[in-house]
């Protein structure tokens, strides 16, 4: 029996609760479009049992749902015309984390449309050994 959180949006989106505009639907998986997206065709898949981010899902629900990036990827490119995507997570509210409900978001993106993602900096001497360590005496 796959567990439902009967006060998660994404739980009720998979109970047909609330509408979704769905892409693609499977025994694990249920792909729809982003109400808000960044640029139109933007999509999420998400599992349809209850985790809260890529640490406490279960690996066959993350395996259903990179492998479902990749069937529909190609078909969101082509409808939307884009000339590539980006697939993106955002895991906890620091990171822009809104839905508790783990997510993937295919993101279509166009030539020279001017979206920043992020900014990146060099290392200060001697941090990237440092930190390399530390995440490696961690694993
Ligand atoms: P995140 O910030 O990574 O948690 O993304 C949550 C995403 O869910 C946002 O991009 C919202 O626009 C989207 N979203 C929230 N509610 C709905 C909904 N009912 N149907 C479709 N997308 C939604
Ligand atoms: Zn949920």
């Amino acid at each position: 029996m796959k567990k439902l959180n009967p006060n998660c949006i994404f739980c009720k989106i998979i109970k047909r609760e609330i509408p979704c505009s769905k892409i693609y639907e499977d025994e694990k998986i249920l792909a729809f479009l982003d109400i808000q997206p960044v640029h139109e065709g933007h999509c999420l898949i998400i599992p349809k049992e209850h985790s809260e981010t890529i640490l406490d899902t279960k690996d066959k629900y993350l395996q259903a749902m990179i492998l479902t990036s990749k069937k529909i990827a190609k078909p969101i490119m082509e409808a939307t015309k884009s000339d590539g995507f980006n697939i993106h997570i955002n895991t906890k509210r620091a990171a822009g984390q809104l839905v508790d409900h783990v997510h993937i978001h295919i993101i279509p993106r166009f030539k020279e449309d001017g979206l920043k993602l992020w900014a990146q900096l060099p290392y200060q001497e001697g941090k990237m050994q440092e930190i390399t360590n530390k995440i490696k005496s961690l694993l």
